[in-house]
């Protein structure tokens, strides 16, 4: 039986080795609840004084002399995180365009290294652009889709893609981390599952960076991508990161043959040459602002390190869901993240037929902000960096005084332009 008070949850805070990591973040509202944190993190105290730097003396003094380190943020970026949060030995990442433009061209490079192969393996459940994405390759290549169809709450396994695959799939692309359930696949046994059909394997690390402990080196992973604004807070829009394994990054080739990807880029030669390593996936100038703000998010991390911060997140998430059978059950409300540690990320979905009004209420009359995933999934995102017990405690509690006294119901059910 897990304790209820709330005195137990103020006092796993009192002993919460990272509790003082909050204090390097602005909390503007001390009464309002964020959970939110999975969708856009906080933003890191540092953050607006390097920002203003940047602006005042880089740009605003030193002009066009300041791209001699500006050229270097995208690696320098790039392998902080890859070391810190990724697994990855330096020289693998870079910093550069979103999520989504990082997804094409690195889909695409798999796919022209694969020119005999004809089908593309995701899962049904992905996230709205990877699928996209993946769809659009495909009917521009005339290739097929392939949508795996796993069990709602369950991540992706490496039998379910193993009965997916044949000597006709090139790419494999999936999430490590769900965005709806938060489930947690096994990226090593996954990518060996890809390998022994002889596909490649990009996976998206969007929930799972900053998130999770992730060891792309060791599992062998050919390719990845993974956006900064949820986990690193880095900010809303903030550049993407990517991963390619160094022994094929001059097997394969990018579709946006850029000058930041050319050999040399200020010879300016007259046709396109890739430069060596992982330039070559570099395509346009960075945006140098918002780099600088990825650069801060990821050193806040990187202070503590994934091993601290997964202890934490299992023990919130934990806490979430032991809460959420002891009052929420009852209520009609089901928890839609698996039990497993394993097999769990950092955020806990909450699943009730009325999902859409319960956070209604929850944002306008509670001040607890988590938010709504279709059909009927409300999120609860529990970054481990400034997220506290006692924030879990008010937000459940909160949500089932609501939901006991009917208050949800004099929401509508029609959703918003933005959920
Ligand atoms: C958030 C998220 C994205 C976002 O992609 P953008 O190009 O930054 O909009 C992509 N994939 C997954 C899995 C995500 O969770």
């Amino acid at each position: 039986m897990t304790d209820t008070d709330r005195s137990h949850a103020a006092a796993l805070d009192a002993v919460d080795p990272l509790a003082a990591l909050r204090e390097e973040f602005v909390v503007a509202s001390e009464q309002q609840v964020y959970l939110d944190g999975n969708s856009l993190g906080r933003l890191p105290r540092a953050t607006a004084a390097r920002l203003a730097a940047v602006v005042h003396e880089d740009w605003g003094r030193g002009l066009v002399g300041s791209w001699h380190d500006w050229v270097d943020l995208a690696y320098r970026v790039g392998d902080a995180i890859g070391t810190a949060l990724l697994g990855a030995a330096p020289g693998q990442t870079v910093v550069a365009d979103s999520t989504s433009v990082n997804l094409y061209k690195l889909a695409a490079a798999a796919l022209d290294a694969r020119p005999d192969r004809r089908v593309i393996v995701t899962d049904s459940r992905n996230f709205p652009s990877d699928r996209y994405v993946l769809e659009g390759l495909a009917a521009a290549r005339r290739l097929e889709l392939r949508l795996l169809a796993t069990p709602t709450a369950e991540p992706v396994s490496a039998a379910d893609v193993a009965a997916a695959l044949s000597e006709d799939v090139a790419l494999v692309s999936l999430s490590l981390v769900d965005y709806c359930s938060g489930a947690l696949a096994d990226l090593q046994s996954v990518t060996a599952a890809a390998h022994a059909a002889g596909a490649l394997i990009l996976w998206d690390l969007c929930h799972a960076a900053g998130a999770v402990p992730i060891s792309l080196d060791d599992s062998k992973v050919d390719l990845a991508v993974g956006c900064t604004y949820k986990y690193l807070n880095a900010g809303p829009g903030a550049p993407a990161f990517l991963y390619v394994r160094d022994d094929l990054q001059e097997q394969l080739r990018q579709p946006i043959w850029g000058w930041f990807g050319q050999r040399e880029q200020f010879r300016m030669g007259a046709t396109y040459d890739p430069a060596p390593g992982i330039t070559r996936y570099l395509a346009g100038s960075p945006p140098v602002l918002a780099m600088t703000a990825v650069e801060a998010g990821v050193e806040v991390l990187a202070r503590v390190g994934m091993t601290a911060l997964r202890e934490k997140s299992v023990a919130l998430t934990d806490y979430v869901i032991a809460l959420a059978d002891a009052w929420l059950e009852p209520l009609g409300v089901a928890v839609g993240t698996p039990r497993a540690v394993a097999r769990r990320g950092a955020h806990v979905a909450l699943r009730h037929a009325d999902a859409w009004q319960i956070t209604q209420m929850l944002i306008t009359r509670y001040d607890v902000i988590p938010d709504f995933r279709e059909p009927d999934i409300i999120r609860i995102g529990v970054p481990p960096a400034y997220t506290r017990f006692v924030d879990g405690w008010d937000a459940l509690d909160r949500l089932r005084r609501g939901v006991a006294a009917g208050e949800h119901l004099t929401f509508a059910a029609e959703r918003a332009r933005v959920t």
